[in-house]
C-alpha cells in the first residue's frame, strides 16, 4: 500500500552559484508520485463503490496516463484509455510510460471517446485536470504551510500550480509549458473565477512547443543533474529551470521548487534527446 500519509523531504541545492529549496514529490513512491499522485489522491482515499472501470484520454506517452494504471491496479478496477494514435514505432517497440502502463493492465484504445458514460465509470479528463485534484493538493500545501519561501512549479493544465495557491498565502510562481500564458490563463479562470487566488505567471521571450526536443532542454536537464544529484523531468522541469534562473534575482524570498515527478517519462524522452542529437552532430 502507497504511504500517502507520510510528508516528502525538502533539501537544499546549489545550482548555477545560487541556493534553492527542492520540494521531492517526487519521491512519493516509486510508481504513483508527483503531481499526478497529489490530483488522484481523492480517487485513493474514497471509495469507489460500483466503479469498476476508470476511463480516461490524452497522449499516447503521458504521465497521466501511467498514474491513472497505477491508481486502477490498485483499486482493483479497470483502466480504458483513448488516444488520437498510436505510432507505429511505439507498438512495435513499447516503451517508457506507455510500457509500464500496458503492464498494468491498461487497454487503449485509438479513436474517439464516447460522450456518455454509465455510472460504472470514472471519467477522468485529461491530465488529472479536475476538481477532485484540489483534495491531494491541498495535502501540500499543508506541507509548505509554515516555510517562509516563494514557490515556483512548472504548469501543464495549471491545475496543480491553481490550488496550491488557494491554498497558501505564499506567493506560487509558474510558466506555462503547455501553450501559452492566455492559455493557462483560461485554465486558471475555469477552475477558480477569482484571478486573485490565481497563481503568478512568468514568461520567457522564446517560445518553446510542448513535447519538442531542444538542445537548451537537454543541457540544463544534464547540468541539473550533475549540480544538484537530481534527476529531474525531461518534459517540463526544462522550461521550469529556465524560468527560475531568469528571474532568480527578482524573488523576495528563498525559492522551494516543486518537483512533481514524472521520472518514468524520461525513459522515452532520453530515447528521443539521444537520437536526435547524435544524429544531427
Ligand atoms: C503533469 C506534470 C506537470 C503539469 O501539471 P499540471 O497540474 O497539469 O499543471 C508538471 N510536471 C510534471 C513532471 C508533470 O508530470
Amino acid at each position: 500500500m502507497i504511504e500517502t500519509n507520510t510528508q516528502t523531504p525538502i533539501e537544499k541545492v546549489t545550482f548555477q552559484n545560487s541556493s534553492y529549496l527542492i520540494k521531492r514529490d517526487d519521491l512519493i513512491d516509486d510508481h504513483f508520485s508527483g503531481n499526478k499522485a497529489r490530483k488522484l489522491f481523492y480517487y485513493l482515499h474514497h471509495d469507489f463503490k460500483d466503479i469498476d472501470t476508470i476511463v480516461s484520454y490524452g497522449s499516447q506517452q503521458s504521465n497521466a496516463m501511467y498514474s491513472l494504471s497505477v491508481l486502477a491496479k490498485l483499486k482493483g478496477v479497470s483502466f480504458i484509455y483513448y488516444v488520437d494514435h498510436i505510432a507505429s514505432f511505439l507498438k512495435e517497440h513499447p516503451h517508457g510510460n506507455y510500457y509500464y502502463a500496458l503492464k498494468n493492465g491498461m487497454q487503449m484504445i485509438e479513436g474517439k471517446m464516447p460522450t456518455h458514460f454509465e455510472d460504472n465509470i470514472c471519467f477522468i479528463p485529461e491530465g488529472g485536470a479536475m476538481r477532485e485534484a484540489e483534495y491531494g493538493v491541498s495535502l501540500l500545501g499543508q506541507e509548505l504551510a509554515a516555510l517562509d519561501v516563494d514557490i515556483f512549479l512548472p504548469s501543464g493544465t495549471g491545475t496543480t500550480a491553481l490550488y496550491l495557491q488557494k491554498h497558501l498565502k505564499q506567493r506560487v510562481y509558474t510558466c506555462a509549458c503547455v501553450g501559452d500564458s492566455a492559455y493557462l490563463k483560461s485554465q486558471f479562470l475555469a477552475l477558480q473565477k477569482d484571478e486573485d487566488l490565481h497563481p503568478t505567471i512568468i514568461t520567457l521571450d522564446k517560445k518553446y512547443h510542448f513535447g519538442k526536443l531542444y538542445r537548451e532542454f537537454f543541457e540544463i536537464w544534464i547540468k541539473l543533474k550533475e549540480e544538484t544529484a537530481i534527476e529531474f523531468d525531461l518534459l517540463y522541469d526544462p522550461l521550469g529551470w529556465m524560468h527560475v534562473t531568469k528571474y532568480k534575482h527578482d524573488f523576495q524570498k528563498p525559492l522551494l521548487y516543486i518537483h512533481q515527478g514524472g521520472l518514468i517519462g524520461n525513459e522515452s524522452m532520453l530515447l528521443r534527446y539521444k537520437r536526435r542529437f547524435s544524429e544531427d552532430n
